[in-house]
């Protein structure tokens, strides 16, 4: 079994409705288990500023997928929940992003899939979670803690438990 982290977002819709179903969905189809998922979080957007606040979570997993079938199972969850990339814009509005942020250590490099994410350093409403629910955890040299002490997580709020 592997440990990945994957990281959740979205801004249209019931985002957190979405969450609720993807996840117990996306463990299911990778064969995984859920080891831990952390509170819900309202985030400023980012990149692309002219669009309503986001939703984000993180969750840990075990798997038995390899890097790329993980990534492919990510994507048809995405797809599942109304995602349509042909006609979003690039960091627009979207009802379900799931970025595979880490894969056990696994380094790698290739035109669908880096691994650990690319802009896990630059984004704290990624980090914000993750942090919640593994802050020890090293990610490509550094804890997920220091890594978001880095950063600003201005504007980012914990969501209160919804049961
Ligand atoms: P972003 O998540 O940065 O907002 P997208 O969700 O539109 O952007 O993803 C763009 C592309 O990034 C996807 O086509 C996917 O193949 C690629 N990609 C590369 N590495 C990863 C990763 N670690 N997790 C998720 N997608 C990745
Ligand atoms: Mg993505």
């Amino acid at each position: 079994m592997a440990g990945a982290l994957i990281a959740l977002g979205g801004n249209v819709g019931d985002v957190r409705a979405t969450f609720a179903r993807a996840i117990p969905d996306l463990c299911r189809a990778a064969r995984a288990k859920l080891v831990a998922r952390s509170s819900d979080y309202l985030t400023p957007p980012w990149g692309d500023l002219q669009q309503p606040a986001f939703v984000n979570a993180g969750i840990s997993i075990e798997t038995e997928l390899d890097p790329k079938a993980l990534l492919s199972v990510l994507q048809d969850v995405e797809r599942k929940f109304g995602r349509d990339r042909s006609a979003e814009r690039r960091w627009g509005p979207r009802p379900l992003d799931l970025d595979l942020i880490a894969y056990d250590d696994i380094a790698m490099q290739s035109p669908e899939l880096t691994l650990p994410h690319p802009r896990l350093f630059e984004r704290a409403f990624v980090l914000v979670p993750l942090a919640e629910i593994t802050p020890d955890r090293v990610v490509a040299g550094r804890t997920v803690r220091v890594a978001l002490a880095k950063l600003s997580a201005a504007g980012i709020e914990r969501l209160p438990n919804m049961d």
